[in-house]
């Protein structure tokens, strides 16, 4: 098991402080960051928990007749704002689309963003090969089962090619 210290931060210059501290990971709903800890894939040393931090909240109308979104507002939130829903219904309806009704209401638009790659070989510490958690080691999907993954920039395999209809 590894140690981890945990600290939370009131606001966000504590925060910053708190997080200078190499190897240090901001939280926030954590149902990314946990599983990765779970699974071995990610190791922080110090976890600064940023779910109290007031400024980080709320969604504002700007001038412009844009939206700010705090980095701490639960994806659910977004979703159902009325705002959100009246001006910006596709971003509604992908949140809406988007993991189960359990993880949208602790997500938060910040770890949303910041989130890691989904990619099952990343998750997977089985598979060596993987250049975001070893970088230069390779790709596993190249040759593995990658019917879900969009590889850019490399031509497939006959066996890999999908025939036209
Ligand atoms: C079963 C399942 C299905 C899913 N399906 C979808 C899907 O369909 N579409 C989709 O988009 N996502 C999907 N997700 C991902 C999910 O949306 C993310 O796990 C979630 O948004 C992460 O938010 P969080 O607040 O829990 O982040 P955390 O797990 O707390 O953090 C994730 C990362 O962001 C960093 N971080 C968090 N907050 C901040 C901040 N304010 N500033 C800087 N760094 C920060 C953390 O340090 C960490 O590296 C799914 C997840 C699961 C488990």
């Amino acid at each position: 098991m590894d140690a981890i210290s945990y600290q939370r931060a009131p606001d966000i210059g504590a925060a910053l402080s708190m997080a200078s501290q190499p190897g240090t990971m901001f939280i926030g709903g954590g149902t990314n960051l946990l599983d990765l800890m779970k699974g071995g894939v990610m190791r922080p040393v110090k976890l600064v928990d940023i779910t109290h931090i007031d400024a980080l909240n709320g969604i504002t109308a700007l001038p412009d007749g844009g939206l700010r979104l705090g980095a701490l507002v639960r994806n659910s939130d977004v979703a159902n704002h009325a705002w959100v829903r009246e001006r910006y219904p596709l971003l509604s309806q992908a949140l809406l689309a988007g993991a189960s009704a359990q993880l949208r209401n602790i997500a938060t638009v910040g770890g949303n963003l910041m989130q890691r790659t989904r990619c099952p070989y990343f998750y997977d510490t089985a598979f060596p090969q993987y250049n975001k958690r070893a970088p230069g080691s390779g790709c596993a999907a190249i040759e593995g089962n990658n019917r879900m993954h969009a590889i850019l920039g490399r031509a497939a395999s006959a066996s890999q090619r999908i025939p036209p209809t």
